[in-house]
């Protein structure tokens, strides 16, 4: 499933070929996707001009010159690929699985630059739906989000404070979409095992008595500032060798220290403990119960 580095690689890779283009014709080869598509969703797209190309947790979110946002969700195995006159690229190769299939090449943008941007889902959980800018504050889709965790306002005493208190794991409150919007399940089990802690560990334990945030807390917002934003750089690097690449150069799965690593020795320098796995809120956790307290 894509994750937020993912998304925000996918963004980068269209940001050149929408960003500032005009939407000639819009294809849609079903009735919708997760969703039915709205009745006036091609209707409202062709022959507007896309301002600007940006995200929110992991949705896309495609500003149109015509005040409205199309929003679009990569599901679990949404792609775009982008056809131009030169060759095809195919923007965020990730570590999951890409379907080159294309008959699941369910919607088509043909940018009046001769772009032609698809968005294929073999699984269709992914959608597309379309908001009015002034609406976007009510918009169920992202009423309830919490702070990007790349964003300024995303810190050690924000996180403390939406833990204080909570019962629950550290893993279920970072998975929690409240707390720190867009964060999954991979990168949650780097972060933690980057900072030393344990995914069963009381979310409550980020924040101290008076509700400030413990070493734990800077401890955890550090890292997951490190593993996001080192493989956005990861998803670059796949972006810029897209051309030559075998699919396989810049995947940020190498360099994952504990993520699908079960039975393979910690990472963690000078420790001797081997990376285990467990299920946890019907999710995988990797982790070293060694040096993971
Ligand atoms: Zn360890």
């Amino acid at each position: 499933m894509p994750e937020l580095p993912e998304v925000e690689t996918v963004r980068r890779g269209l940001q050149p070929v929408m960003e500032g283009q005009r939407i000639a014709r819009v294809e849609t080869r079903r009735d919708g996707l997760r969703f039915p598509f709205q009745k006036d969703f091609v209707a409202r797209l062709e022959g507007r001009m896309v301002s600007g190309l940006g995200r929110r947790a992991k949705y896309l979110m495609a500003d149109m010159e015509s005040g409205d946002v199309l929003l679009m969700h990569l599901g679990m195995s949404g792609s775009f690929r982008v056809t131009l006159p030169e060759g095809e690229s195919t923007p965020g190769d990730f570590h999951y699985p890409r379907s080159e299939n294309r008959t699941h090449d369910h919607v088509v943008f043909h940018m009046a630059s001769g772009a032609m941007i698809s968005f294929n889902d073999p699984r269709r959980f992914g959608y597309m739906k379309i908001v009015p800018r002034l609406e976007m504050d009510a918009e169920p889709l992202l009423r309830g989000l919490g702070p990007e965790p790349l964003g300024n306002e995303f810190d050690a005493a924000m996180l403390a404070q939406s833990c204080a208190g909570k019962k629950t794991s550290l893993k279920a409150a970072l998975l929690d979409q409240r707390v720190v919007a867009g964060l999954g399940n991979i990168y949650v089990c780097e972060a933690l095992f980057r900072s030393h802690l344990s995914p069963k560990r009381e979310a409550s334990t980020l924040a101290s008595r008076s509700g400030a945030a413990t070493d734990h807390a800077k401890r955890l917002v550090g890292s997951i500032h490190t593993v996001l934003n080192a493989a956005i750089k990861a998803g670059g690097s796949s972006l810029r060798d897209h051309r030559q690449t075998d699919g396989e150069l810049g995947y940020f799965q190498h360099s994952f220290l504990v993520y699908d690593r079960e039975g393979e020795s910690c990472k963690t320098p000078k420790c001797r403990g081997t990376v285990k796995r467990f299920t946890q809120n019907g999710r995988s956790t990797f982790w070293c119960q060694t040096c993971q307290k």
